[in-house]
Parts: C-alpha cells; sequence; structure tokens
C-alpha cells in the first residue's frame, strides 16, 4: 500500500532530521551503480535528488532499474557512510535503503542525458521539451516563475486589485505591430485578433468603475523574433483610475520590493527617476544600464573651426558626443577598427580616437587638430593618462545609439558591471509622437491613448515631434522591465491625437469607437502599466534566454518543434471557415 501523495516527502527534502525514519519516495531513476552486492540508484523529482541503495535481498531488485522509470521506494533514512556525504545536494546526508520497490513504467533510453550540463542542441531539447524541463535548471526557472506570480497576485490582492480576464478573441488592439488573426466560422470573411495586449479592456474596466485591475495577460504579437522575443509572451497587466504617474512608480517598487528577493536581489525603496532626454544624451539609451559610468560626454563645442573637417561638419549637421574609457589607451589598432565596425550600423561613419598616454597624446585626428587641438579634446572628456576617449559625430539618433552600443560593448568586454550590483530606475518623459520616415508620418511612440503632457499640448499642432508623452519605463540593469503611461481621458485631446495621428474620424470610429463611446458617460482620469513576466523572471533566474523560463516556447522562427506547430489543416476545415488553400 502507498502512502497519501500529500503525505510522501519530496526527494531533496529529506536529510538528517529523518534519520531513522521510514519513508517512501517517488520518482525517477538519474543514474545506478552496481558495486557488486550493493546498488546506488540516484532518484529525481522536482525538488533534486535523493541517493537510494540497494543491500543484500533487495540488490537483484535495485539491478533491473534503469534510466529515467519512474519508480515507487520505500525504505529506511540512513546517514551517509563517513566522507561519502555530497555538500551538493540538499539531501546529500542521508540515503534510504530500500526494502520494497515498485517499478511503474520503465522508460526507454532518452534521446538526451537529462542533467544541467546538458550539450544536446536547442533543436533537439525543445523537440522533447518534457524532457528538458525534467532538468533540475529548467524546473527550478518553471517553479521560480510561479513563485514570482504567486507572489504579484498575493500582492495586487493586497493593494485591493481586481483580477479580470480579457477575451482572447478579440479585435485589433493599438500596440502597432502585426496582428495574429483568426478566421470566423460563423461570419465567413470576418477575423478576430488576439490582442497584442489588454490595453482596450483594461481602460474600459476603469469607465465600468473598478478602480483597479491586474491580468496575467497572455499577448501576442506576430513580429519578426529575436532572442529575447516570442509570438505570445506574458505580462504583468495593470491599470488603475484616480492616480498620477507617482502613483504607479510606487505601486512597482512596492511590488519589485516582494518579488526580488525571491532571488536575492534587494531594490531600493524608491529608484533614481531619469527623463527620456536625460537617458539619451547621458547613456545613448532609453533603457540605460547606469551599473558602470562610461557616461557620454558633449563635445560639439569643441568642434567649430577646429580645422577637422569631419567634426566640423557634424557639429554644424547634427551631434558630437564621446566617452572615456578608463585605461583604454592600451586597445591596438585592430580592436579600435573593430569598435568602429561596431557603430556603422548605426549609420556612423566610425569611431574617432584620441588617446593619452604617458608619452603624449595620439589620435587619427591630431594632423588637423595638432597636439593642443587632441588635449582639448581630452581635457575637456576628461580623460586622464592611460585613458581612451572615443568620439562619434553625426546625425543625433545616430550619435545616440552608436555611442550607446559602444558603451555596452565596451562594458561586456571590460566586465565594467560589477557582480551582484542591479539598478533600478524610471525613465519618464518619453516622446509622445514617432516620425516615420517610411510613412512620412507621425505614429505614437506608445499607444494613441498616452496622454501627452498637459504644459506640452499647444505643441501637439505646432511641433509634434517635442510632445512629451506621460509615458515611463521601469528598467533593471538595462533592460526594460516594463511600461505604460497615463491616458487620455479627455475627449477633445483624444480627437487631437488621432489628427496628429493621421487617423480620421471614420477610422478612429470604426477602430476604437467602442472605447470612445464609453469615455462619454463618465471616464475616470486613469493610468497603467505591464511589466514582461518572461524577461523578469529570465533576469531573476540568471538565464539568457526567456526560452528558458517559458515551459513551452516556440523557437526563432515561430514553430513549437515539439507539437509541431503551425501545422496544415484538413481541407474540409478550411472549407468551413470560408478559406482556400494558398496556392504554391
Ligand atoms: N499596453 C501597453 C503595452 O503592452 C502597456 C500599458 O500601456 O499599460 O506595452
Amino acid at each position: 500500500m502507498s502512502m497519501s501523495a500529500w503525505d510522501r516527502p519530496w526527494c531533496a527534502t529529506l536529510g538528517l532530521d529523518n534519520v531513522g525514519e521510514s519513508v517512501e519516495v517517488v520518482g525517477w531513476v538519474r543514474r545506478r551503480r552496481d558495486l557488486g552486492g550493493l546498488v546506488f540508484v540516484d532518484l529525481r523529482d522536482r525538488s533534486g535528488l535523493l541517493q537510494l541503495v540497494f543491500e543484500e535481498a533487495m540488490v537483484s531488485e535495485g539491478e533491473r532499474l534503469s534510466g529515467e522509470d519512474v519508480i515507487r521506494a520505500r525504505g529506511t533514512v540512513r546517514p551517509r557512510a563517513e566522507g561519502q556525504a555530497n555538500p551538493d545536494l540538499a539531501s546529500g546526508e542521508i540515503e534510504v535503503l530500500v526494502d520494497e520497490l515498485e517499478v511503474l513504467t520503465p522508460a526507454e533510453t532518452p534521446p538526451f542525458v537529462i542533467e544541467d550540463n546538458v550539450n544536446a542542441s536547442e533543436e533537439l531539447r525543445l523537440t522533447h521539451r518534457y524532457l528538458d524541463l525534467r532538468r533540475p535548471q529548467m524546473t527550478s526557472n518553471l517553479v521560480l516563475r510561479h513563485r514570482v506570480v504567486a507572489t504579484a497576485r498575493r500582492f495586487f490582492d493586497e493593494m485591493d486589485f481586481v483580477e479580470v480576464e480579457t477575451p482572447v478573441l478579440t479585435r485589433s488592439t493599438p500596440e502597432g505591430a502585426r496582428d495574429f488573426l483568426v478566421p470566423s466560422r460563423v461570419h465567413k470573411g470576418g477575423f478576430y485578433a488576439l490582442p497584442q495586449s489588454p490595453q482596450l479592456f483594461k481602460q474600459l474596466l476603469q469607465v465600468a468603475g473598478l478602480g483597479r485591475y491586474v491580468q496575467i495577460a497572455r499577448c501576442f504579437r506576430d513580429e519578426d523574433l529575436r532572442a529575447d522575443r516570442q509570438p505570445e509572451f506574458t505580462q504583468i497587466d495593470v491599470e488603475a483610475s484616480f492616480i498620477t504617474e507617482h502613483d504607479i512608480f510606487t505601486l512597482i517598487e512596492r511590488l519589485f520590493a516582494r518579488i526580488f528577493p525571491l532571488v536575492g536581489i534587494e531594490p531600493p525603496q524608491i529608484y533614481p527617476r531619469l527623463t527620456y532626454r536625460e537617458a539619451m544624451e547621458r547613456f545613448g539609451s532609453d533603457r540605460p544600464d547606469t551599473r558602470f559610468g562610461l557616461e557620454l560626454h558633449e563635445l560639439a563645442h569643441l568642434c567649430e573651426g577646429c580645422g577637422f573637417h569631419v567634426l566640423e561638419k557634424a557639429a554644424a549637421e547634427g551631434r558630437v558626443k564621446g566617452l572615456v574609457l578608463p585605461g583604454g589607451e592600451k586597445m591596438s589598432r585592430k580592436q579600435l577598427d573593430q569598435l568602429s565596425e561596431l557603430v556603422r550600423p548605426f549609420g556612423a561613419a566610425g569611431v574617432l580616437w584620441f588617446k593619452r598616454t604617458t608619452e603624449g597624446v595620439a589620435s587619427p585626428a591630431k594632423k588637423a587638430l595638432g597636439e593642443d587641438g587632441v588635449v582639448r579634446f581630452l581635457d575637456d572628456a576628461g580623460a586622464a593618462a592611460g585613458d581612451l576617449l572615443l568620439v562619434v559625430g553625426g546625425p543625433e539618433r545616430t550619435v545616440f545609439s552608436a555611442l550607446g552600443a559602444l558603451r555596452l560593448h565596451l562594458a561586456e568586454e571590460f566586465d565594467l558591471a560589477p557582480v551582484g550590483r542591479h539598478d533600478f530606475l524610471w525613465v519618464t518623459d518619453f516622446p509622445l509622437l514617432e516620425w516615420s520616415e517610411d510613412d512620412g508620418r507621425f505614429f505614437a511612440m506608445h499607444h494613441p491613448f498616452t496622454a501627452p503632457h498637459p504644459e506640452d499640448l499647444p505643441l501637439l499642432e505646432s511641433d509634434p515631434a517635442a510632445t512629451r508623452a506621460r509615458a515611463y519605463d521601469v528598467v533593471m540593469d538595462g533592460v526594460e522591465l516594463g511600461g505604460g503611461s497615463i491616458r487620455i481621458s479627455d475627449a477633445a485631446v483624444q480627437r487631437q491625437m488621432f489628427a496628429t495621428l493621421g487617423i480620421d474620424e471614420a477610422e478612429a470610429q470604426a477602430r476604437f469607437g467602442f472605447l470612445l463611446e464609453a469615455f462619454r458617460y463618465g471616464v475616470p482620469p486613469h493610468g497603467g502599466i505591464a511589466l514582461g513576466l518572461d524577461r523578469m523572471v529570465m533576469l531573476m533566474a540568471g538565464r539568457d534566454s526567456i526560452r528558458d523560463v517559458i515551459a513551452f516556447p516556440k523557437t526563432t522562427s515561430a514553430t513549437c518543434l515539439m507539437t509541431r506547430a503551425p501545422s496544415e489543416v484538413d481541407a474540409s476545415q478550411l472549407t468551413e471557415l470560408g478559406l482556400s488553400r494558398p496556392q504554391s
């Protein structure tokens, strides 16, 4: 008779306290070692490993076991023999001397060895994801993810938030990515869109008077995938009424004070705030990693009439900024050329370098600028002996992105971020609008319901690009964990916003008519934020890929190797939906 499942201990929870107890355990055979008259078996379950020993009459039972067999064993906990304790295991000081064994199901040899230092390809791992997830590291990622969600749910409940599920079959939402569409059988030619976020619904819940909404929400965006993107991902989605930016900041700071300690990270009580402008000027990024220096330095004022045509032109037409790498003077010509390669994809012509060595100063611009000119740049940027100054000139966007990327590259190459340090911050005052050269029009940088700064309202007409939004992002160690905004609740401002975006009355009605109508019947001022759960758990687990914290992720080409989705469907299913197979 086996004992109640709920009273059975997990493998790795047994220890010296249990010595002498008769226990029952279940799990998978990780490994068997036959020592002649003695068999050791490592048993694995979700919690970790436990050593089983088969002696005397039980030896033949132990010998039958092979890797990944599922077993139930009963036995007595005893300390391991002198010198045999394994400090790497939670249950490393004990073993269970088995007196009863049942093989529940035998297993075939799996396609790869199930252990943390797996050398199987990711393709093979994803094809047999259930085996991959059996690896302790992966199991613990899923458990951590659960703890984060459970902690968040508890926190929001205490803060009087109500979790509401919003539809998955809906219509296009305003996040601006490509939609996944689902054809309607009943309404042939009609399509549902999977939500890119619950944005409109969470705003409608504020009109409904809910006041505080939260949802662990699945979002879908049909975008080209990058390493840290998935076509479906999860947000901790939040919206509340009668609040300001400040209320969102304190809410998330309090939430993180509960979540991050789960992995021993203690965020500060209040995070520094940087405006978007300041973040770009100082770090060349709207999600700055502030764990190290290498801040961008203004150099345009030295360029006018300096004698070096390239710099003169860049300063006249755009921006010139640089950053100092302490001790960087040792970089070789080849390494410096590589830095130029690095910035070219951003549209920069290259990186102009200035060195201050013990012998003097050096730079490819020395001929044109003269020794004094080179010294002037180095002095102004604060470069000491042994330092390297790297300068980029050109259009503002190019200068920011090139130096921003250079900064991250150097920090990585020279290990500049101190181990164990974590920086949390808010970036505020994002531009409301983004100009698209390709489309010749403005797009909402966040989404069209984001409120402009009241004092910038006149700019919406006169200088739309300069209008600041009441939008904010929360950033940890250079990674955007989430973003949101205070929303427009004034119909006139919303009309003006649509006009600036080139959305006419008819289009606004067609796409968002239900929201605009709702706002006519008493809309509270409101705002919210969405946190990217996958990325947050990835950082907390110390992984580099969000696929490691998602149970069944897609590949970078948006396929599921295990289920083979997406797949073709029967002709009859297509007919029913009023669709035809594409001719290839
Ligand atoms: N819905 C937005 C997003 O998914 C977040 C927000 O504004 O709350 O990015």
